[in-house]
């Protein structure tokens, strides 16, 4: 490499260069016996294509996460998962907005029994981090769907299969994020991935055929943007290429000078989807063009419940996991209930709720005699349509935390308002938007606000989020609101919601009519109360920050 070049490069780049990610796999026993202190900061890097990311206490504790595509597991992966988050994750089981799980406090020197226990199983975490083919999301009801147009699972994995492990894949300019899903209510948060697939229908040769519509270049984050959909139509044996197709664009031309510029959004930005379209076919051959999109919307149900899958008889259990954490011995007792009541399978989805399936009617009453049913199961609650990321108690990127201000406006809404759900409620403790903030009714994001006592956790917020065929992003409102002002801005902006809409009008297509004036003038409203009033309306605050 000539120094032209290297200077163009930023240092993730290089490091790159200097080592391929997948190598530290062969290594991992070598840093396991030497310990955390022998390990390099360029090490440390790329100990993210193991799935470890360093935990911001910096002494030696990580973040590690699981591969779990379409967020479908079995039971007996699941209590591997159990065990391992008993044994080096101080009994914590995270579950992620791209249907993954992961833990904290894991140490390098106990990767090799943990790698050995995943795959004991068939699980794996390498990919899960780093500038690679990312978990894939899908349909978490793949197979048992009403609102399927055809199970996505074997394309889900065949995609996974190829991408894992791959070496001519493993050194992309930034994380590559793929979603795959059949669903018509937009299942698989297609917008949001640098590549989705969404169901179609076209006619080809007087035959009607299944397939996908496919999308490239979303991201949240910093500039975020909504995938774009190609003038393409790919059937289910086709999804492979495609993938490959884009993953190759994404590689040879992805950019590499600034990290924060590495997404393939940017490239998609500055090409425009014609001429991004014309390099994928001139890749992967001449393909049809679009055919009848079968998205009919975003449903912004719950999962938690009770529903019939599409097989007659057979019923789907839904628990939404507030903040997203559970016990490793909840996870353990819901592979239990797994394998006697359904068909030994646990799912997870991208709003952090966990399924269990093919449960027959007459055992449905049973279900409740078990304590981690009964504690998630059915309880009307804003954390029902809540997601937050994991926030400054592990992720070195975070601003602020995520959980406990969460848990203070969740409390303080469900006091008051359970006849209004839903609305959604998205959090992210810094701008990398991991709590999926723009797509929410309301969003915040966390940032500080200087004061004479030092800095004050706060956030931005942004309403009016919304995905499917009205997809559009959550316009940021001007200001940065104390955390303890939070749970009264968002009872004022519920209010203030019902107030303004007509008939069952979505607060996404409230604030798409009246604009967001109303809400910015609110927010000033609540701003200008100042501390001493505020913190007297919220006692819940004090319970949980
Ligand atoms: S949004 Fe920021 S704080 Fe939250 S997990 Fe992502 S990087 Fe960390």
């Amino acid at each position: 490499m000539d120094n032209i070049l290297e200077k163009k490069l930023n240092k993730v780049e290089l490091i790159k260069l200097r080592k391929d990610g997948l190598e530290l796999i062969k290594e991992i026993n070598q840093y396991a016996s030497q310990g955390y202190n022998s390990i390099s900061k360029e090490e440390i890097e790329l100990l993210k294509w193991l799935g470890l990311y360093e935990q911001n206490s910096k002494d030696g504790h990580f973040l590690f996460r699981v591969r779990i595509p379409s967020g479908i597991m079995t039971s007996e992966q699941a209590r591997v998962l159990a065990q391992i988050s008993k044994e080096y994750g101080r009994n914590q089981v995270e579950l992620t907005t791209r249907q993954c799980i992961q833990f904290h406090w894991v140490r390098v020197e106990n990767m090799p029994k943990i790698l050995e226990q995943l795959d004991s199983v068939g699980l794996s975490s390498f990919e899960a981090c780093g500038d690679c083919p990312r978990n894939i999301t899908g349909n978490p009801l793949a197979g048992i769907d009403h609102h399927e147009l055809f199970d996505t699972r074997k394309i889900v994995d065949e995609v996974e299969k190829y991408f894992i492990l791959n070496k001519e894949f493993s050194n992309l300019p930034r994380k590559f994020k793929i979603s795959i899903s059949a669903n018509m209510y937009n299942s698989g948060y297609a917008e949001l991935n640098d590549l989705a697939f969404t169901p179609a229908i076209k006619h080809l040769a007087d035959k009607k055929v299944i397939g996908f519509h496919v999308w490239v270049g979303g991201g949240l984050s910093h500039s975020p943007k909504l995938a774009k959909r190609l003038n393409l139509f790919v059937t289910p044996k086709n999804v492979l290429k495609v993938a490959k197709g884009v993953c190759t664009i994404f590689r040879d031309y992805g950019y590499r000078t600034y990290r924060s510029k590495a997404r393939l959004k940017y490239l998609v930005e500055d090409w425009g989807i014609e001429r991004f379209e014309k390099v994928l076919i001139n890749l992967i051959g001449e393909t049809p063009k679009l055919g009848e999109d079968k998205i009919l919307g975003y449903d912004l149900k719950t999962f938690t419940g009770i529903y019939p899958q599409k097989q007659s008889g057979l019923y789907y259990l839904g628990l939404t996991i507030p903040n997203g954490r559970m016990a490793s011995s909840e996870l353990k007792k819901l592979a239990s209930i797994a394998d006697r009541f359904g068909n030994s399978t646990i799912r997870l989805t991208i709003s952090k709720d966990v399924l269990i399936t093919h449960v027959r009617k007459n055992m449905l009453n049973d279900l409740f005699e078990h304590d981690v049913i009964e504690r998630y199961l059915e309880r009307a609650s804003f954390n029902n349509y809540a997601v937050n990321c994991t926030g400054k108690e592990f992720c070195s990127k975070a601003i602020v935390r995520t959980k406990p201000w969460m848990q203070a406006i969740t409390r303080h809404l469900d006091g008051q308002f359970l006849d209004k759900l839903p609305i959604r409620l998205h959090m992210s403790g810094c701008p990398s938007s991991c709590g999926q903030t723009q797509i929410a009714d309301i969003g915040l994001q966390g940032t500080v606000i200087k004061t004479e006592n030092g800095p004050r956790e706060a956030f931005e917020i942004f309403i009016g989020g919304n995905l499917g065929q009205e997809a559009s992003l959550a316009q940021r409102l001007e200001g940065r609101i104390p955390g303890e002002f939070t749970p009264l801005l968002i009872e004022k902006f519920i209010n203030l919601y019902f107030s303004l809409r007509n008939n069952s009008e979505s607060f996404y297509q409230c604030i798409k009519r009246v604009g967001t004036t109303p809400f910015q003038n609110k927010q000033n409203e609540v701003l200008a109360l100042g501390n001493t009033q505020i913190s007297s309306k919220n006692d819940e605050i004090n319970k949980v920050i």
